[in-house]
């Protein structure tokens, strides 16, 4: 079999990707592959192909902290290392991006207590997984979601139906998934270590996927993809270079319905719609006409 040198690389950065998504942060590695090299010569460019067959010292590269950089060293965080690929001879170009995680992966997955306290299936997400207009995120499958193995077919996935109507998709359009793939007892929240457990899996998705826009539905979803930052409804953050915006989950505003609270009700409507209309802005996009009234349901 023909394996070059840069496929090699390509399969070790990979590699690294793949354990950086479980939540490895240091790897075992040779450190003289680390040492800085005699003379001073500096090194070429990640993925610049070598003459004489000495090893270009990438793993070095690909192990300093992201940002960090030595003397005449490029050095390349796994994250964009992994979004790159090695071409040869004219330095790198966007790659082949981790597989979109499946049903059976995911029912294999053990990594949280979620597995053993009663799914009955996992719930990946569905819908355009190349490069839709947006992607919705919600929390964790309910009860009609596990039973069927998708995400948002339950009272919450109709109101959420609506809302990409109002937007003038359709769900076939979008991708629609959950920072959890299981759903947890009772439809409770998900809890910090779930959410940081099945969290690796919605992320290869955007990576895959690569949405132009992420709209997070709900505190759990902002809270999932966004740990360390405080985000607030309708405001702009950046994931990966995609725009992500958060509002209220569907169940939320169904809930206004349940107890007969038309002004809470019509209020978060308001709010989501509004918070609609700026993803839709973003992408330099209209509602169509109908919507233009501000009816979303
Ligand atoms: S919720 Fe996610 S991390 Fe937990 S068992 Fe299910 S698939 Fe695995």
């Amino acid at each position: 079999m023909d394996c070059g040198f840069p496929d090699i690389l390509n399969a070790f950065e990979q590699a690294l990707e793949l354990e950086r998504e479980l939540g490895t942060r240091t790897v075992d590695g040779d450190r003289a592959l680390l040492a800085p090299r005699s003379g001073g010569t500096p090194l070429p460019p990640a993925g610049t192909p070598r003459s004489g067959g000495t090893p270009l010292p990438l793993a070095g590269t690909l192990l300093s902290p992201a940002g960090a950089s030595r003397s005449g060293e490029r050095t390349v965080p796994l994250g964009e290392a992994a979004s790159r690929r090695f071409t040869g001879t004219t330095g790198v170009s966007p790659v082949a991006t981790p597989a979109l995680p499946t049903a059976a992966e995911l029912a294999a997955c053990t990594r949280c207590d979620l597995h053993g306290l009663g799914r009955t299936h996992v719930v990946p997400g569905q819908g355009n997984a190349d490069s839709p207009d947006f992607m919705f995120v919600g929390e964790a499958p309910g009860a009609d979601e596990d039973r069927q193995g998708l995400a948002f077919v339950g009272a919450a996935g109709q109101f959420l139906t609506k809302m990409i109507a109002a937007m003038g998709y359709t769900r076939d359009q979008v991708f629609i998934a959950n920072i959890c793939k299981c759903r947890p007892p009772n439809n409770r929240t998900p809890s910090p270590p779930e959410m940081a457990a099945c969290v690796p899996y919605l992320k290869r998705q955007i990576a895959r996927i690569r949405p132009k826009c992420l709209i997070l539905l709900g505190n759990t979803a902002m809270r999932g993809l966004f740990p360390d930052t405080f985000m607030r409804r309708g405001q702009w953050q950046m994931y990966e270079g995609i725009p992500a915006i958060g509002t209220f989950h569907p169940a939320y505003i169904l809930r206004f319905d349940s107890v007969r609270d038309s002004a809470g009700l019509r209020k978060a409507k308001t709010e989501v719609w509004n918070t609609l209309k700026l993803a839709l802005a973003r992408l330099g996009k209209t509602p169509p006409a109908i919507q233009r009234k501000g009816q979303t349901t």
